[in-house]
C-alpha cells in the first residue's frame, strides 16, 4: 500500500518562496523566514510570505482607501495632478522597492512599510497633526498614529496585527525637521528595509512637493537654491534619479549599510529647508492651513462636551476603557479632508429646509 505524505501541497508553496529568498537575497537582507513574528500569534499563509502578507493586508485596509482624500500639502486640490497622500504613499513604495532590489534586500517588507507609513496621517496634512498635537494631553505624531491604526484600529479594534519589522519600519520612518541619516539609535529601524523607507520618503517628498510648489506657482524653478540645482540637476526625474543612483552605488560599496555621499545628502538637506520657508511655511500654503486648524479645532471642542453622540453616531470606542480624548484624536486622525468639511458642516451650519 502507498502511503500518501500528508503535506498541504500550497504549505510547499510558501516555503519554496522562503528559500527562494534565502538564495537570492544579500546576507544582510531581512528573510521572512526570521521575522520575529506577530503580536497575536497566527498559522502563516500557505502562498505568501509573512510580508507580502503584510503588504496585501495594508493594501486591503480602510485606512490605506482614506489616503485618497487626505491632503499632501495643498489642501484638496482641485487640479488633478496634484499629490495626495496616496500618491505620496505610492512614490515611496516606488522609490523604496528600486533602492530595496537595487541592494537585494527584501522588496516585500520595504513595500509594505511604505504603504503603512502614513495610514494615521490627520486630514490637512501638517495642519491636522499641529492640532490634534496641541489639543490632545499626550500630542500627536502621525506615526504613532499609523501604528495605532495598525495595531488596534483597523478592523474595528482587531487590527491587521502585522510582522513586527513592518511594524518597526512604520514607527521609526518619520523625521520631521531632524537628522536625514543617522538618527539617534531608538529612531532607527532595525531593518535596513525600515531605514530605506525613511530615506525614500524624504526623497518623494522633497520631490514631489516642489514639483507642486511650482505648478501651484507659490514658487517658481529659478528660486531654487543654485547648490540644489547643481549637484541635484535641473528637472523633477533628474533630481530623484541623482539621490537613488548616489544611495544604490554608496551603498553597494559598503555591504550591509545604507549610506549616501555627503554633498547629495547637503544639497537635499538645504532643498528640504527651502520648501519649510518657501513652501510649508509660506503665506499661501499656511494661510489655509490655518482655516482648516480652526476647523478641526471646533470640531475636536463640540465632541468634548458631546461624548455621547460622537460613540453613538460617529466613532464607537473599539477598544475598552478609551479615553474620550484618545477616542476623539482617533476619530479625527482616520477623517479625510472632504469627511471633515462635511461634519463640520453638519454640526455647525444650518440646513435650507427641503420643502
Ligand atoms: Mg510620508
Amino acid at each position: 500500500m502507498n502511503a500518501e505524505p500528508d503535506i498541504n501541497p500550497t504549505i510547499i508553496v510558501r516555503c519554496e518562496l522562503e528559500q527562494r529568498e534565502r538564495s537570492l537575497l544579500a546576507p544582510f537582507a531581512a528573510f521572512s523566514a526570521d521575522s520575529r513574528g506577530r503580536l497575536k500569534q497566527e498559522s502563516e499563509c500557505d502562498y505568501r510570505m509573512a510580508y507580502q502578507h503584510d503588504r496585501d493586508r495594508i493594501i486591503h485596509s480602510k485606512a490605506f482607501r482614506r489616503l485618497k482624500y487626505k491632503t499632501q500639502v495643498f489642501l484638496t486640490p482641485s487640479g488633478d495632478h496634484y499629490r495626495t497622500r496616496l500618491t505620496h504613499t505610492l512614490e515611496v513604495s516606488q522609490i523604496a522597492r528600486t533602492i530595496a532590489k537595487a541592494l537585494f534586500l527584501n522588496e516585500d517588507l520595504t513595500e509594505a512599510i511604505a504603504l503603512g507609513h502614513d495610514l494615521g496621517h490627520t486630514p490637512f496634512g501638517h495642519a491636522g497633526e499641529a492640532v490634534l498635537n496641541r489639543l490632545h494631553p499626550d500630542g500627536f505624531h502621525h506615526f504613532e498614529q499609523s501604528l495605532r491604526v495598525v495595531d488596534i484600529l483597523e478592523k474595528e479594534g482587531a487590527g491587521l496585527n502585522l510582522s513586527f519589522e513592518v511594524r518597526d519600519g512604520i514607527f521609526k520612518h518619520s523625521k520631521g525637521k531632524g537628522a536625514i541619516l543617522s538618527p539617534a539609535l531608538e529612531h532607527t529601524a532595525i531593518t535596513l528595509e525600515g531605514r530605506i523607507v525613511r530615506l525614500a520618503d524624504i526623497i518623494a517628498y522633497v520631490n514631489h512637493d516642489l514639483d507642486d510648489a511650482i505648478r501651484a506657482q507659490a514658487i517658481s524653478r529659478d528660486e531654487i537654491p543654485v547648490n540644489c540645482r547643481k549637484i541635484l540637476g535641473l528637472t523633477h526625474p533628474q533630481r530623484i534619479n541623482t539621490m537613488v543612483t548616489d544611495i544604490i552605488d554608496v551603498s553597494r560599496k559598503n555591504p550591509g549599510e545604507l549610506q549616501i555621499s555627503p554633498a547629495i545628502l547637503d544639497a537635499i538637506t538645504e532643498l528640504r529647508e527651502f520648501l519649510f520657508t518657501n513652501v510649508y511655511e509660506s503665506p499661501i500654503v499656511y494661510r489655509d492651513f490655518s482655516k482648516a486648524s480652526r476647523l478641526l479645532e471646533e470640531i475636536y471642542k463640540y465632541f468634548i462636551e458631546h461624548p455621547n453622540e460622537l460613540r453613538e453616531r460617529y466613532y464607537p470606542a473599539y477598544i475598552d476603557d478609551v479615553s474620550l480624548e484618545d477616542n476623539l484624536r482617533d476619530f479625527i486622525a482616520s477623517m479625510t479632508d472632504r469627511y471633515a468639511f462635511s461634519l463640520y458642516e453638519k454640526l455647525f451650519l444650518p440646513h435650507p429646509w427641503n420643502i
